[in-house]
């Protein structure tokens, strides 16, 4: 009965010790609340929902924090971090909450969370709040992310408010206000290296031992937990899952921006969508986070963050460890980067439509992409069009004026001995164009969230036109299949010129 009113007697913002959350409810929004953009996919087949629900009062207020589902005990996590490579100390959920777990049809567990939703312990200096412009780019690039096959988090809602929210704007570097927005997002598991790291560096070491164990007992069903090396078996296994990421993030063209270790799930699925960026043109220094100075967290970087997080990881995990286990740990960290090349390897060989092995196969591929950094070709569409080239095209060097990325790919003078390679590469299988073409469009998207995607999304969304927002939705959730309707609008042509200006800071 008296829940709430211990809520408001700890719902204030200080250093938190021994404890893995904290209970406090979201801040009810002042204004009146819309929805911009609901998941369908999400409701019906992880939900177990009706698509009609969304339209009702109660689902609204439901996912902007306005009202909390009886039994409901909304709690905020807490966790730490190094962030661009040093210590911070005390992070946590700043501006989320926990509302509780559902287990759907199908008997899988998911984490229900509000971001963006108000003050918690874990706010610091910040108001709790997220905006309507990084509240939609992070609810699109969930759900187009999952549905490129890549694990990550997932986006249920976004809403959006009248209340008044300050913040830096990434343009022009004055203060304006802007509006409340608040998204829903799901996974199996929100912890992060961050969660561990806190407590080991706290040396909180009872509760560090009890949340690995419950790692490993919920999200690890193939360590047997009384196994004596299970920790290392877990450092093992989120090491090769991590370098798995890396490689598909890679693969994609994808810059997650702020690759903090509060950042780096312990279940190696990619969250926290600040200001990421799909690469459009091919260059491997992109910094998609204009705040990131030193270009730390660029495209090319990506893999070796990955190292350097699981080696934070290893250290938060050191104290569970015996001399024996510890000297393992650094093999295990080592075979990362042996991990990270061979699903390079595999991914773009299956990119470009091979399916042996070739001691070549380093070669071309990255001859090709030197030819697409010299040339600027745009990523995506690069490997897309390669899919749309027969045999007969390739030997002939015939390429249609419709496939505009690989023209500009055409004028680099390695071009032509770059295609007698991989004219004789695919020949040497056994194979047909067919087969060939259909496995590379399975595996080369032709639909990206591109910035500037995003950004006609959101600027029409701040004039309540949320038309777009839904249209992207539609068009991201089949990356893979020609929406020819759709052609007219440019998704899956050169960007236009404007977007190259297009920036996009830590300020959300
Ligand atoms: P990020 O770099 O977005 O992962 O955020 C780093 C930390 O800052 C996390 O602990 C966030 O919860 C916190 N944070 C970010 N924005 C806000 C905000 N507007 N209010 C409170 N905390 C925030
Ligand atoms: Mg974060
Ligand atoms: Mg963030």
């Amino acid at each position: 009965d008296n829940f709430e009113v211990e809520l408001e007697e700890r719902n204030y913002v200080r250093q938190v010790k021994n404890v893995l959350f904290s209970k406090v409810l979201p801040t009810p929004l002042q204004t009146t609340v819309k929805l911009v953009a609901v998941s369908s996919d999400l409701l019906e087949n992880v939900l177990d929902l009706d698509k009609s629900i969304s339209e009702t009062e109660h689902f609204l207020t439901f996912v902007s924090g306005n009202t909390i589902l009886p039994g409901s005990i909304p709690i905020s996590h807490r966790y730490g971090g190094h962030q661009f490579g040093e210590w911070s100390d005390q992070l946590g959920d700043g501006r989320a909450h926990l509302l509780g777990e559902y287990v759907n049809r199908n008997g899988d567990r998911w984490e229900l969370q509000l971001k963006g939703s108000g003050l918690t312990p874990y706010s610091r200096r910040g108001d709790g709040r997220a905006v309507l412009r990084s509240s939609i780019r992070e609810f699109l690039c969930s759900e187009a992310m999952y549905h490129l096959g890549i694990p990550t988090s997932r986006a249920l809602s976004v809403i959006v408010s009248g209340d008044p929210v300050w913040r830096d704007q990434f343009y022009d570097g004055h203060a304006k206000t802007e509006k409340a927005a608040v998204v829903l997002r799901l996974a199996k598991s929100w912890f992060r290296i961050g969660s561990l790291e806190i407590l080991a560096m706290k040396r909180e070491i009872k509760l560090l031992r009890r949340l690995t164990d419950f790692v490993i007992e919920n999200y690890f069903p193939s360590i047997d937990i009384s196994d004596e090396n299970k920790y290392l078996s877990l450092f093992s296994e989120i090491v090769s899952q991590t370098a798995d990421l890396m490689a598909r993030w890679m693969s994609v063209g994808f810059a997650h921006g702020v690759m903090n270790t509060d950042n780096f799930s312990l279940l190696s699925i990619t969250i926290d969508y600040g200001p990421f960026g799909f690469l459009d043109d091919y260059n491997p220094s992109f910094i998609p986070n204009t705040s990131d100075d030193e270009g730390m967290y660029s495209y090319e970087n990506q893999p070796d963050i990955g190292h350097f997080n699981m080696n934070r990881l290893r250290a938060a995990l050191w104290p569970l460890w015996n001399n024996k286990q510890k000297q393992l740990s650094e093999m295990i960290l080592q075979g990362y980067i042996d991990i990270y090349k061979t699903r390079f390897m595999e991914i773009f060989r299956g990119k470009l439509g091979f399916l042996s092995t070739d001691d070549k196969d380093e070669y071309i591929i990255g001859l090709l992409l030197k030819m697409m950094e010299d040339t600027r070709t745009d990523f995506t569409m690069t490997f897309r069009q390669l899919g749309n080239l027969t045999f007969q095209h390739i030997q002939n060097n015939n390429v249609s004026d419709a496939l505009w990325a690989l023209k500009t790919l055409q004028l680099h003078e390695k071009w032509n001995n770059w295609l007698q390679l991989y004219y004789a590469r695919i020949t040497s299988e056994d194979d047909t164009d067919v087969k060939r073409m259909n496995r590379m469009n399975n595996v080369n998207p032709k639909y990206i969230l591109r910035y500037w995607m995003a950004e006609s999304a959101i600027r029409k969304a701040e004039d309540n036109d949320f038309s777009e927002v839904q249209k992207l939705l539609e068009i991201l959730q089949a990356p893979y299949t020609e929406q020819l309707d759709m052609e007219p609008t440019g998704y899956a042509d050169r960007p236009p010129e404007w977007s190259k200006k297009l920036k996009v800071s830590c300020s959300s």
